[in-house]
């Protein structure tokens, strides 16, 4: 049984709407996260009749108050005073075992006073999309709101044509975004921004609260989070897609996995999204646009500083900036974790940068590339050893990732003499799990969503098994990790 409260009740009325979930046809469960589950209290797992009940909306859980929250958003950067969730539904909030207060909501579970057009509904496809890559981030450690169920409804919806319908239950630690700050500014009801404010210090940034500003504490704190969530998704290949200010979380989570994939072949300018023609969330793009986004929650919160005029705008701006160091900071560790050497080494910079060179020039896949690497160090670092372990066939078979053997045989000198220079074998734990085996490749994903919609979901399974062990180095890891061929490569993706 899930503990539900009902903290963001006590905020004002227009950042929130009671509503009840439109009941669907033939609701049945398609996964449930135990693992999650116990960790928000669950002791007993009900049967799958009564989770696909609750998670469907049907039959909500004890103690759920749904209600649909309001917020708005700078969409591609024109700003939309109110969005809100057209599909939503927060049922309450669970203190977790950890002593964390979670957000508990249904996707897709019905229209709501802020569906605008649309049908409140969401196809099965981004259902086990968005499962999939929400619990790899969660593996490898990246912030990011959780998969508790999936439901299918036994309905179809309409998007391109007609799909089989699902609902998702997602767990954050708050669906409050930038947008929720906007949306409560737009309405200049002063009263109401600072409760969200407050409401926001208290939840996840208590230790700003005695700060001489918290509210340009609560910027700085937040402009920290964000650059250090992005710089994690760079490390990955992670494109999300729709970095629109309703899609940044203040709590730092990755939220709203619409159009997002890995990126396979480096490219710094990679889009996926076929909604985002002109190339404004790139993946080089990201941190740019993280600042823009935090430029407009700095903007909300202008009111509630101290400072009068233009000594505020200054601070806050004096923040902002503040992203870039923070995120080069975080970035720089990062590398030197994926590349085995150590944290302070001034050498991982130079090298990731001749390194992205490479993998662009030489057309090789991130993921294969960073995993074939680490492999290869784990060997040199037996070879220190035992001086008979050959390491030849790792060096083949990182030479094979690419079109241009010469430089990056070049370049691999390079690190294997950085490599030498650090004490490698404290590094390799830290390389290893700052490189994934697998990734939720596309076209991976792309099967896992064609037989389900044929309703065989035993290769959602299978994939998603693989993701949340996203290290094993197993052969049928290494099966599911492999690149897409030429035939099979995806390289649009949709909302
Ligand atoms: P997103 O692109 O997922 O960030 O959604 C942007 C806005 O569109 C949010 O306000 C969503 O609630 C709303 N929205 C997306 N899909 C639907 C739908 N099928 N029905 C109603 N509202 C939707
Ligand atoms: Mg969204
Ligand atoms: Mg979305």
């Amino acid at each position: 049984m899930l503990t539900f409260e009902h903290q963001f009740a006590t905020l004002p009325e227009p950042l929130w709407v009671a509503c009840q979930p439109t009941p669907v046809a033939q609701p049945s469960l398609i996964a449930f996260n135990d693992a999650l589950a116990a960790q928000l209290g669950m002791q007993t797992r009900p049967d799958d009749a009564t989770l696909a009940q609750w998670f469907s909306g049907n039959q909500l859980p004890p103690g759920a108050e749904p209600k649909a929250l309001g917020y708005a958003g700078h969409q591609f950067g024109n700003f939309v005073p109110q969005l809100g969730d057209g599909r939503a539904l927060l049922l309450g909030e669970v203190v977790d075992q950890q002593g964390e207060r979670r957000d508990v909501q249904l996707k897709g579970s019905g229209r709501t006073p802020f569906s605008r057009g649309g049908d409140g509904r969401s196809p099965l496809g981004p259902v086990l999309r968005e499962y999939l890559v929400s619990e790899f981030m969660a593996a490898v450690g990246v912030p990011t709101t959780r998969a508790l169920a999936a439901v299918s409804t036994g309905e179809r919806v309409v998007r391109q044509m007609a799909e089989p319908g699902a609902i998702l239950t997602r767990v954050a630690r708050s669906h409050i975004r930038v947008g929720t700050f906007q949306f409560a500014a737009v309405r200049r009801d002063e009263a109401v921004l600072k409760a969200l404010a407050d409401h926001v210090i208290a939840r996840h940034y208590p230790e700003t609260a005695n700060a001489d500003d918290p509210y340009l504490a609560l910027l700085e704190a937040v402009t920290a989070r964000q650059a250090a969530l992005v710089a994690r998704w760079m490390s990955l290949g992670f494109i999300h897609g729709v970095m629109n200010t309703d899609n940044c979380s203040i709590a730092g989570d990755t939220i709203d996995y619409g159009p997002c994939a890995f990126m396979e072949q480096f490219d710094p300018q990679k889009v996926f999204s076929s909604i985002d023609q002109g190339g404004r969330y790139a993946f080089n793009h990201q941190p740019g646009i993280a600042q823009w986004n935090l430029a407009r929650f700095a903007e909300t919160l202008l009111p509630l500083m101290r400072e009068e005029g233009e000594a505020v705008v200054e601070q806050a701006t004096e923040v902002l900036r503040g992203f870039t160091a923070r995120f080069g900071a975080e970035q720089r560790r990062l590398h030197a974790d994926k590349l085995g050497l150590a944290p302070e080494s001034d050498r991982a910079v130079a090298l990731m940068e001749a390194l992205e060179t490479q993998m662009h020039q030489g057309r090789m896949d991130m993921t294969a590339t960073f995993d074939a690497l680490t492999h290869y160090a784990k060997t040199l670092g037996a070879q220190a050893l035992s001086t008979d372990t050959p390491a030849h066939s790792q060096k083949e078979a990182l030479l094979a990732l690419t079109t241009q053997p010469d430089g990056f045989a070049a370049w691999l000198a390079d690190w294997e003499n950085a490599q030498q220079a650090s004490q490698q074998s404290e590094r390799q734990e830290a390389m290893r799990r700052a490189n994934p085996v697998v990734t939720p490749r596309n076209h991976r994903i792309q099967e896992v969503i064609d037989a389900a919609v044929e309703g065989d979901f035993a290769p959602f399974h299978t994939l998603l098994a693989a993701v949340t062990q996203p290290f094993d180095e197993s052969e049928t890891a290494r099966q599911l990790a492999a690149p897409a061929t030429a035939s099979e490569q995806v390289l649009r993706t949709f909302c």
